[in-house]
């Protein structure tokens, strides 16, 4: 039959849905009868929920991704963009690194492109916003913290002190909340290093559009977390917007205004852009519309899940399931699996997984929990969320590496030290050449 299965993004459902085809579809491979090719601009996959821990130095960045080329040897990796799919045609324009862009051909096309950050067009955002859905952004803004601490300690300026030592999150889901939490307790734990700086000196600020933190782990635990933050000095602001951060002056709806040198924008995902350069359907949220079998509604020959697609909820009719790991995963495997029954001509089956809740991490030996019903809090959370993530991170060289850390951690402190200058790596080699005389 010689199919070609096309894999758009090699993060969360990219790479389970390759890995469970390699082992599926192994004769095919084999004998050429099958082909798997994942397109992804970088080429390893990101395990999202350790971004935090990455931030806070507790953990390598490097191990916290899965390199797709390692794990997955039956399949072509192409490192690049999708910037089109054709589906009519059965053929995507692939824009690789270097080069010209060229059409690449498919039998059977699964969309896992994820999401990137939904922004507002807030003046200001563009010049001094920070996601943090990337191991770029999570420790490049790991740095900023760090370095920033440096000028506050190094200035007699009090305003540029202030302004240095002001840092703004706004959103309070799953990634706002961790990635503030973590931080706040990495420069607080940095302070014993710094003869000037008091870690009541440093002030965070969490705005929240609406009127709850971490909907995620529900009402409860929510209302403890949002406890807990207040009572570590965290600023959280709700029923908030942010109106304007232009230059770094920060613009609340409630009417507060102060400067601050950093600024993560947290609030909320969108589907990846490359959804809408496509022929395939989308719904009302801008996702590639799906069937709770995962395939593209209407559409032979193609799948789709995770934070791109629109997959109906079937333990709660009406709704779709929410954009986490928690589904992309267990979609990735059905997926996989209703590949190989549609190239053998079998029954797709639905996609069905009841949210079971969550866990978050909020600094060193704190956390929050409501799994199954079970609310824990603080160690015990912290450690549950721990251990649900060593179980969850792909392959077990990446589990053993993370475990390494973590008692690296345990018996000596953590690093503060900022890179920051590896995000520059000429300039001194240019400051060099700028002294050589002709
Ligand atoms: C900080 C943080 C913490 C989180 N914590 C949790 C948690 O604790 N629990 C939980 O359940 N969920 C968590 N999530 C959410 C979870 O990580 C996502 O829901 C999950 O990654 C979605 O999987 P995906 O495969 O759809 O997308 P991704 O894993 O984001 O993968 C998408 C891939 O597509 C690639 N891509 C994008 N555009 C293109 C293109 N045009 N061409 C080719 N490739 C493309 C990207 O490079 C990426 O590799 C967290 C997210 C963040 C940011």
């Amino acid at each position: 039959m010689n199919k070609h299965i096309l894999i758009v993004g090699g993060g969360y459902v990219g790479l389970y849905t390759a890995l469970r085809l390699q082992r599926k579809l192994r004769g095919e491979l084999r004998s050429g009868e099958a082909r798997i090719t994942i397109i992804d601009p970088q080429s390893y996959m990101t395990y999202q929920p350790f971004l935090p821990e990455a931030a806070a130095g507790n953990l390598s960045p490097r191990h916290m991704v899965a390199p797709l080329r390692r794990i997955l040897p039956k399949v072509r990796i192409l490192n690049g963009r999708v910037t089109r799919v054709n589906h009519a045609e059965r053929l995507v324009t692939f824009q690789p690194a270097v080069g010209e862009p060229r059409q690449v051909a498919y039998d059977v096309i699964v969309m896992a492109a994820g999401s990137i950050s939904r922004t507002l067009p807030i003046p200001g955002l563009t010049d001094i916003g920070i996601g943090f859905k990337t191991v770029g952004e999570a420790i490049a803004l790991r740095n900023r913290v760090l370095h920033l601490l440096d000028v506050a300690e190094s200035t007699d300026d009090l305003e540029a002190r202030r302004r240095a030592l002001t840092f703004v999150v706004v959103g309070a889901g799953f990634a706002g909340v961790e990635a503030l939490a973590e931080l706040e307790d990495m420069a607080k734990d940095s302070t014993r290093y710094y003869r000037n700086i008091e870690p009541s000196d440093i002030r965070w600020v969490l705005v929240e559009a609406t009127d709850r933190v971490l909907p995620e782990v529900g009402p409860e635990m929510g209302k403890w977390t949002l406890e807990q933050l207040r009572e570590r000095g965290i600023d959280v602001k709700l029923d908030t917007r942010l109106e304007s951060c232009e230059d770094g002056h920060v613009v609340l709806s409630d009417g507060s205004k102060f400067d601050a040198d950093t600024l993560v924008w947290t609030a909320g995902v969108k589907p990846s852009p490359v959804v809408n350069d496509s022929d395939l359907p989308i719904d009302e949220r801008g996702r590639v519309k799906a069937t709770a079998m995962l395939t593209v509604a209407g559409t032979p020959g193609a799948f789709t899940a995770g934070d791109a697609a629109g997959v109906p909820d079937v333990t709660n009719p009406g709704q779709y399931c929410a954009p986490n790991a928690q589904h992309a995963v267990r979609q990735a495997k059905v997926l996989a699996d209703n590949i190989v029954r549609h190239l053998q001509g079998q029954e797709l089956v639905e996609y069905r997984h009841k949210y079971v809740g969550s866990v978050a991490g909020l600094g060193l030996h704190q956390g929050v929990a409501n799994v199954y019903g079970v609310k824990l809090r603080g160690f015990p959370a912290w450690f549950m969320h721990r251990t649900y993530h060593l179980s969850r991170v792909p392959t077990l060289n990446r589990k053993v590496r993370v475990v390494v850390d973590w008692t690296l951690a345990l018996f000596f402190k953590r690093e503060t030290i900022s890179l920051g200058e590896m995000e520059h790596p000429r300039e001194g080699f240019r400051a060099a050449v700028a002294t050589t005389r002709r």
